[in-house]
């Protein structure tokens, strides 16, 4: 007989009976999915010239600025093509999604890794926040349009010189409308308005009734866009119920995950301390026994 947490048993009951589920996912679902910005063995095999500089992952490079250009686009055309090419659809979202099936529910990322689009996830129940790794726009914005990165960054992937871990400055993508730098399309991109603008008619929405909001692998990496705004939503409504998953990384030695819930939403919130893949997993099982 398999035993569940007090807590899963809490989220399982708060899922069947909410009107309205808002789903918020950072890194740390991806990571319990398989794909994990952490893993240091990883990083030192496949970014030797950076290991040998101090950088111990690509989370660590997240905040790294002393690179040329040449060197930051051959490092992100690398690190892209593990996201986005060799890393397939994980099957970890699938069980988000059965979980998810016959619900009223929207998805707030921070994650640009395309995941849930790529799990047939329904794009007018996403609002991909920082936007996508897998597209280029214009640094100067000249236009609306982005573009696909996968044929500059195959270009690119076989152009990059050991030496100095860079690509030649003729691969430096440029806007083809204006002849600009580009930059991806990430934190920053064309169709953000019209996303955000459709979330926040859901949210709207949503205070006609029952939420249950499920923070999964969020940390303090860009806290401004679930973190936050999710504890002031909980603060503000009555009718909602606020479910914190998080878990540090288990291939890194770095604390990212905080399970701690502010006291003045505690009473109407649940932080479960547990591995995603370990949370909904034993929430399929239980969905499966009824
Ligand atoms: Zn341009």
């Amino acid at each position: 007989m398999k035993k569940y947490s007090a807590e899963i048993i809490q989220l399982y009951h708060a899922i069947q009976s909410a009107d309205y589920i808002l789903i918020g996912a950072g890194a740390g679902l991806s990571a319990a999915a398989g794909l994990s910005y952490a893993d240091e063995e990883l990083f030192r095999s496949r970014y030797p010239y950076w290991a040998a500089r101090g950088r111990y992952s690509e989370y660590h490079m997240f905040s790294f600025r002393e690179w040329t250009d040449t060197q930051q686009w051959a490092y992100m055309a690398d690190h892209v093509h593990r996201v986005m090419d060799e890393t397939p659809p994980l099957p970890l979202y699938q069980k988000l999604k059965h979980l998810l099936q016959d619900k009223n529910y929207y998805i707030l990322t921070s994650n640009v890794d395309r995941q849930f689009l790529r799990n047939q996830f329904p794009k007018e129940r996403l609002f991909e926040y920082q936007g996508s790794y897998d597209l280029l726009c214009c640094s100067q914005a000249c236009s609306c349009n982005a573009w696909s990165f996968a044929p500059e960054r195959n270009r690119m992937l076989q152009h990059i010189q050991t030496a100095d871990a860079s690509i030649p400055p003729d691969d430096l993508p440029l806007c083809p409308y204006c002849g600009a730098p580009a930059r991806l399309a990430f934190r920053d991109y064309p169709q953000y308005a019209e996303e955000k603008a459709r979330y926040d008619a859901w949210l709207k929405e949503s205070e006609n009734g029952m939420l249950c909001i499920i923070e999964i692998g969020v940390g303090f990496n860009s806290p401004g866009v679930i973190r936050v705004p999710f504890e002031r939503i909980t603060g503000e409504r009555n009718l909602v119920r606020f479910f914190r998953i998080t878990a540090d990384y288990s291939d890194s030695d770095i604390e990212i995950a905080y399970p701690e819930i502010p006291k003045p939403i505690a009473a109407k919130s649940c932080s479960i301390n547990l591995d995603a893949a370990l949370v909904l997993e034993q929430l399929e099982t239980l969905a499966s026994r009824k």
